[in-house]
């Protein structure tokens, strides 16, 4: 998979949640470092974050995190990742997540899993990129969230060719394959940045 060298992961901070999502976030992170690619995250050491960053680490995998100095406390900077890097703004964060990687992956998490996510979205959306976005199901989970997506595009708010933005799939082997088909280079921005 050389088109792809490094992939950002949104997920949840919280650790109150049912442990297959935390199996699923160590499964991940393992499976990244064994396949080579760099973990791109929000650096933190808490919730599924910290797992995806954990296994991916014990695996000798690289880990980026990129987190606000007012976060440090709060999620706990990841002291283990390859490199952290400490901003001063959650847009600056947003921003080198986004520089940083080919492609996006999406587990089970909040809201500030969903910001992210539809930030990405929106930005594909207006042809600003064209990195895959990558939404795993784990358990179900965005099971609502696909359905709530297909209210919009039945009621008309969304255009039915914008259901592709996000590529909901099972599991972390289908994620997987939809990136093995990622092609060589992946496409720059159709639009300039300002
Ligand atoms: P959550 O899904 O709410 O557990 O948050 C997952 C990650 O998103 C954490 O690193 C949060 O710091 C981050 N986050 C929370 N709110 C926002 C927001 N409004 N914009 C961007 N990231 C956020």
């Amino acid at each position: 998979m050389e088109n792809i060298r490094s992939l950002c992961v949104y997920c949840g901070s919280s650790g109150r949640v049912n442990p297959a999502y935390k199996q699923a976030a160590r499964a991940l992170g393992e499976r990244m470092a064994k396949a080579g690619i760099e973990l791109v995250y929000g650096g933190g050491k808490v919730g599924l974050m910290g797992e995806a960053a954990d296994a991916a680490l014990s695996a000798g995998g690289r880990v980026t995190g990129i987190i606000p100095r007012h976060l440090m406390r709060l999620e706990v900077g990841h002291g283990g990742a390859t490199e952290l890097i400490v901003v001063e703004t959650m847009h600056e964060r947003k921003m080198i997540m986004f520089e940083r990687s080919d492609a996006f992956i999406v587990l089970p998490g909040g809201l500030g899993t969903l910001d992210e996510t539809f930030e990405m979205a929106t930005w594909r959306q207006l042809k600003l990129h064209a990195k895959p976005i990558i939404v795993i199901d784990v358990k179900g989970y965005w099971t609502p969230l696909q359905s709530m997506i297909e209210h919009m595009i039945a009621e008309g708010f969304v255009n039915e060719q914008h259901r592709a933005l996000l590529r909901f799939v099972p599991d972390i082997d289908a994620a997987f394959a939809v990136l093995a088909e990622v092609p060589e280079p992946i496409p720059g921005p159709e639009v300039k940045w300002q």
